[in-house]
Parts: structure tokens; C-alpha cells; sequence
């Protein structure tokens, strides 16, 4: 179920609505080949709506994890978002009304563009990370591949 708020509702009394968006619902799109942002745990909400005339004013937290790879060290870590302020105004008149269905509001478009905007670019399992230069020290691994072009090449030398 999408996060929807009922608008004939709203006109009596505000609305609470908490729970939790799956992330399948909320559809990021994340998690391509080059993506350091692998996946996506479910959104959690607690939110507060109340309407004027011409809008709905949403007020509430938001909160969501994901699965990253250091954009330094490629380590896998969980990066946790947490939104406690987070709001919108839908505007109900005019050329910027939201769309309605059956008297409801869908809230997700709005969640899932302040969510897409606040991802880190460059996300660190740590401000700190040395990344890779720090782990190459206990971990040659260049050398190793570097070693087994040359055997490779000295077995194609045998087989002539
Ligand atoms: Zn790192």
C-alpha cells in the first residue's frame, strides 16, 4: 500500500499515519552495476497531516537504511537516514494540484524525491576511511595478480 491520506477526512480532523513503506513500494531504483547504494530496508513514517481550504500540510519523521559500499575502502556498511522535520504542502488548487484519487492523496512521490536527494554521493563507511592505500599494506593484491600474468605467460611459453 502506498502512503495515501484521505482528504474528506482530513476536512473534520487532522490525520495521524505511521507504519512502515516497503521498499518495493517506494521504488528508488537504486542498486545498479556502478551503484555504491546496494539496497534498500523499508521506509518507516510517523507523520501528521492537516488541511486549509486549498492544501494539505504533512509534517512528520522519516527514516530508511541502506545497504552501501564505501566509496573508499568498497566495505559494505549500513547508512541510516533519518528525516525528523521532514514536510510538504500539497497543494489541492491550481496548476500545481496534486493529483486525487478517490478522495486520496499519495504521498510517496513526495517521500521518494527528498530521499533520492538526500543519498550521499560518495557514501563513507566513516569520515575517516583511509580506503584502499591503507588496506594495500596488508593485502598485496596487485602483486599477486601481477604474478600470475607472468606464470601464465611462462606456461604459454611451455606449451610452444
Ligand atoms: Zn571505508
Amino acid at each position: 500500500m502506498p502512503i495515501k491520506i484521505h482528504l474528506d477526512q482530513l476536512k473534520n480532523q487532522d490525520v495521524h499515519l505511521s507504519g512502515e513503506l516497503p521498499a518495493a513500494e517506494l521504488d528508488l531504483a537504486i542498486g545498479g552495476p556502478n551503484d555504491l547504494i546496494r539496497s534498500t530496508e523499508a521506509l518507516h513514517f510517523q507523520l501528521d497531516a492537516s488541511r486549509t481550504d486549498d492544501s494539505v500540510f504533512v509534517h512528520g519523521s522519516l527514516k530508511i537504511s541502506f545497504t552501501c559500499d564505501c566509496a573508499r575502502c568498497l566495505e559494505p556498511f549500513v547508512h541510516t537516514m533519518e528525516m525528523p522535520n521532514w514536510s510538504c504542502i500539497l497543494p489541492l488548487k491550481g496548476d500545481d494540484a496534486i493529483e486525487v484519487i478517490g478522495e486520496y492523496a499519495d504521498l510517496t512521490p513526495w517521500m521518494r524525491e527528498d530521499i533520492l536527494l538526500g543519498l550521499p554521493h560518495h557514501p563513507l563507511c566513516d569520515e575517516s576511511c583511509r580506503g584502499l592505500v591503507f588496506k594495500q599494506e596488508t593485502l598485496p593484491a596487485e602483486d599477486v595478480e601481477e604474478t600470475n600474468r607472468w606464470s601464465a605467460l611462462d606456461q604459454w611459453k611451455q606449451q610452444r
